[in-house]
């Protein structure tokens, strides 16, 4: 089935509303005007009828061409009123013999006027009682009929009949420009998003009119998410580059080695070199591919890294313990615990705090110190990592938390540029956050805050 387009269906519900509405309001006017009508009718209807007694009084011929039957049937209709005369006993002598059922109602001299049915259509009717000369009673009854029917009107008001349709087909043409105007920031953004899937280019951004409406609105947020996208992306191919660069300078060291080793190494000390600087690459390799792993599973969630309630200050215990006697400086490492115990991944737990030890020992100042707290604040656990090294330049601080990022002059040292992005990644599985502050020659301080449950 052919697919209807939006403008097109919206067009059509415009139109359909607008065709109830308008249905709507004249039954509406037409009810309005019926009610109006009702005094209208019963005005006319007391008026012949009292012009009609007021005749009978005053027009001696009149009266004897009415007992005598002479007058002809227009005579006894006045504007939208018949009338009917009757004698004292209630017999039908003259006017129009129009319902015999009238006929048979009782004549008064109420005067008011009576509500009845005949033929399936309401009508009122009224009797007036007057007297002749010889002293004859005669009623003279008036009818008209209540109320003019709705079908009549409206084909007397043809007028609005006819404009109807021509307002129906202005609308729908007025609700499809006006609605395809509306739609056009949709199309735009359509068009951008199937250039992006085809071409790949993810620069692209959809135009934006700049007036805040919703569409508008939309627009933005879809260029956020193309930005966050983007930047993503970009992030995601410069780790996969760097991973590869990193990868490739031990791989090269291997080969190079190994084709000393067949070339050129003559004793078995010499091989034996080889083999320390073949395994050392491998450790390097090795390492870092654990990282990277551990990277992926953490962000694809693949890998379950299983919490339990952990004593926090046992496990920064015995990592503050451990990573003196590694120390290779001459550098204090004091602890400032309370007791905390949090719901986290040890293992996690475990290389965060090493990572931040570590680093503010490699480069931390000879005869320096490190202070690492542990304390709690509402529901989250705090740990603090403070040296006094050679902190960090103002250009440095934003960035030491991206993957493979090494200030210029940390280059030298051992370190791959990832261990801070991983304590990141690590507070955020824990549902907490990571942060740095530090002045450069004067020394670090890291706060890592992590959900407690
Ligand atoms: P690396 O393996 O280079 O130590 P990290 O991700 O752990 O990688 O750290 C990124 C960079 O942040 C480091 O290269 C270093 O420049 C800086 N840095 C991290 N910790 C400290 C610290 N305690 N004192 C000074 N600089 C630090």
């Amino acid at each position: 089935m052919k697919r209807i387009s939006l403008k097109f269906k919206l067009s059509l519900w415009f139109t359909l509303i607008l065709t109830i509405f308008c249905v709507i309001m004249l039954i509406l006017v037409m009810r309005i005007y019926q009610s109006a009508d009702r005094n209208l009718i019963l005005q006319t209807l007391e008026n012949a009828t009292e012009a009609t007694v007021s005749k009978i009084r005053s027009d001696k011929k009149y009266r004897e061409d009415i007992m005598f039957g002479k007058l002809a049937d227009r005579e006894f209709l006045y504007d939208d009123v018949q009338i009917m005369i009757y004698n004292e006993k209630g017999e039908h002598i003259a006017g129009l013999f129009l319902y015999p059922e009238l006929d048979e109602l009782k004549v008064s001299s109420s005067d008011e006027p009576v509500l009845t049915q005949l033929d399936g259509r309401n009508y009122y009717f009224c009797d007036k009682k007057t007297r002749t000369v010889r002293g004859n009673d005669l009623y003279v009854r008036g009818i008209i009929a209540a109320e003019k029917d709705l079908i009549g009107s409206m084909s007397s008001h043809g007028a609005i009949l006819a404009v109807l349709p021509v307002l129906l087909i202005l609308a729908f043409g007025g609700g499809y420009f006006i609605t395809g105007r509306f739609l056009k920031p949709v199309r735009n953004i359509r068009r951008t998003a199937e250039e992006i899937r085809s071409g790949g280019d993810l620069s692209k951004r959809i135009g934006t009119s700049g007036n805040g409406d919703e569409l508008d609105e939309l627009a933005k947020t879809i260029n956020a998410m193309f930005d966050k996208l983007e930047g993503d992306f970009d992030a995601q191919k410069q780790f996969t580059s760097n991973a590869s660069h990193e990868l490739r300078t031990p791989v090269s060291v291997i080969l190079a080695q190994c084709e000393y080793g067949f070339d050129h190494a003559d004793s078995a000390e010499e091989l034996l070199q080889v083999i320390s600087s073949v395994q050392e690459q491998g450790y390097k390799m090795s390492g870092l591919i654990k990282l990277l792993l551990m990277f992926t599973r953490i962000e694809q969630g693949t890998e379950h890294y299983p919490k339990t309630e952990t004593d926090l200050t046992a496990l920064i215990r015995s990592v503050c313990e451990d990573m003196r006697i590694i120390a290779e400086k001459d550098i204090t490492v004091t602890e400032q615990l309370e007791p905390v115990t949090a719901n986290v991944n040890r293992e996690m737990l475990t290389l965060l705090t090493v990572n931040l030890i570590q680093n503010a020992l490699r480069y931390g100042r000879e005869n320096g110190f490190v202070k690492v707290k542990l304390s709690e604040s509402e529901d989250m656990a705090v740990i603090t990592v403070e040296d006094n090294g050679a902190g960090i330049s103002e250009e440095d601080l934003p960035h030491i938390w991206e993957r493979f990022y090494r200030s210029d002059r940390s280059r030298s040292s051992k370190g791959l540029g990832l261990g801070l992005a991983l304590v990141k990644q690590i507070a955020e599985f824990h549902g907490g956050l990571a942060e740095a502050e530090s002045e450069e020659g004067k020394g670090s301080c890291f706060t890592v805050r992590i959900r407690k449950t």
